[in-house]
């Protein structure tokens, strides 16, 4: 089919992030400029389910005019004030509140950004300011995990423990390092129960601490389970044994909720479908289910006194971006939590949680499937050449992503993350809209044989 005049205007004008530049020269974009529910709708009126929550961010699904009026409302008021030298507004005061009621982890102030790539580089400034501040000023390396996702920034991206995040960027920058990855189904040993994985794991990552020196280490970074790194669960047992090791060794533990935070695991957070037990979490998309940009963390008591003391050397807390607190966002996320609350919408994913499960667990089924693994409303499939021995498909092939494209063909949007097919749709999503989606993915796994 030739491309459309705005598609080639697209082609001749627009970079698109995480994109085959040379590919989308030859396919052109998928224009998408209305969304109602679960569904997307093209420039040629075609329908799609939206099986990726846009990017993991659209909870409560496109079109909620009780959001769009709360964001206009905010607009009309004050288009923007901001938090510099003291500055506030209603919005801030009231949404920090509401983030320190419901964050899962002792919060004494909030901090705001406007991603998840800023908040999770507040969290590496924050941890060395703390320990500048407190006369440890070697104890500066942040700890991530190999296949994390933290972000895009030249810092959050040192955290992301992806190849092509750092490869040619010159990242890694110094002082972040990566521990291994905790993914049964890929790095379990023959013979190894998930439980023994999960304690070579923690074992991993104590090595490195002793290894580096426990004088050296600032903090540990983790999402509750990895998103964007192919949907990997935490096996059994294993944030457990890492709470005791950040604990024994004072190293700041950070939960990034980027993508757990607000329903996603059948929880509020990850952290609590996880036990896990964090000094400070990041959030972001689900914040505002993506209707504005906004992140925040928290920031715990002690690391609030140190900031105290600075400001009081320093005369200032040196930090801040233009749209911290953007009054708008502030707005738009208060009512998306109000209607969380008010609609009930963690028991409704909670409720859908068991449909998709059991779809997705029926996927495992296929020749292509290896493993099918999933919590609450997100999961994933990953996809191999051998599914007796695990035998990945010849990278060349990009298997995964020509699954992905033949699935938007048939009016699904997923994503692949390599060889795994990852699912995170809108927490608002119903029984039929479930089965239609698997339906879908059904058929274009059929295809692909
Ligand atoms: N942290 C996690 C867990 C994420 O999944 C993402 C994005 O997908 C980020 C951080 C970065 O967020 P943003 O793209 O808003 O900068």
């Amino acid at each position: 089919m030739p491309l459309s005049n705005m598609a080639v205007r697209d082609i001749e004008t627009v970079i698109h992030p995480y994109t085959n530049l040379a590919r989308h020269r030859e396919v052109g974009p998928l224009i998408l400029n209305e969304g109602r529910g679960i569904y997307l709708y093209d420039d040629t009126g075609k329908r799609y389910i939206e099986g990726m929550a846009g990017l993991w961010c659209t909870a409560l699904g496109y079109g909620n005019q009780e959001i769009a009026e709360a964001g206009a409302e905010a607009l009309r008021k004050v288009s923007f004030t901001h938090a510099f030298g003291g500055k506030s507004h209603d919005g801030v005061i009231e949404l920090s509140e509401k983030l320190k009621e419901i964050a899962p982890c002792p919060a004494s102030k909030v901090l705001f950004g406007t991603s998840g790539s800023e908040a999770n580089d507040m969290q590496i400034k924050l941890s060395w300011y703390y320990n500048n501040a407190r006369g440890k000023v070697s104890k500066k390396k942040i700890i991530s995990r190999i296949r994390a996702y933290h972000g895009v920034t030249i810092a959050s991206a040192s955290l992301t423990g992806l190849p092509w995040v750092h490869n040619d960027f010159d990242l890694p920058i110094a002082n972040i390092l990566h521990t291994s990855c905790p993914h049964y189904y890929r790095y379990g040993q023959d013979g190894e129960t998930e439980e023994q994985f999960a304690a070579r794991m923690a074992q991993d990552l104590e090595d490195m601490i002793l290894r580096e020196g426990p004088d050296t280490i600032a903090a540990f970074i983790g999402e509750p389970l990895m998103g964007a790194g192919g949907v990997l669960l935490p096996p059994k047992g294993y944030w457990e044994k890492v709470n005791a090791i950040l604990a024994k060794y004072d190293i700041r533990f950070i939960a990034d909720e980027v993508i757990c935070g607000f329903g996603r695991t059948g929880n509020w957070f990850g952290t609590t479908t996880f036990g896990m037990k964090p000094d400070s979490i990041s959030m972001a998309k689900a914040i505002t289910s993506a209707y504005f940009p906004l992140s925040a963390l928290t920031v715990e008591e002690d690391l609030y006194q140190a900031m105290l003391d600075e400001s009081r050397k320093l005369g200032t807390f040196g930090h801040g971006y233009t749209y911290t607190a953007h009054p708008v966002g502030c707005a738009i996320s208060l009512k998306t939590i109000e209607i969380y609350q008010r609609d009930k919408i963690m028991e409704h994913a909670a409720k859908m949680s068991p449909v998709f499960q059991m779809r997705l667990n029926k996927l495992a089924d296929h020749p292509m499937v290896g493993e099918a693994r999933g919590v609450g409303l997100i999961g994933a499939v990953e996809l191999v050449a051998d599914k007796a021995t695990k035998r990945p498909f010849d990278p060349k092939k990009m298997v995964g992503a020509a699954t992905v494209n033949a699935l938007q063909e048939m009016g699904l949007i997923v994503r692949n993350i390599q060889d795994s097919v990852a699912l995170c749709p809108p927490l608002v999503i119903t029984t039929d809209e479930i089965h239609e989606m698997f339906d879908i993915f059904e058929k274009g796994l059929d295809q692909m044989e």
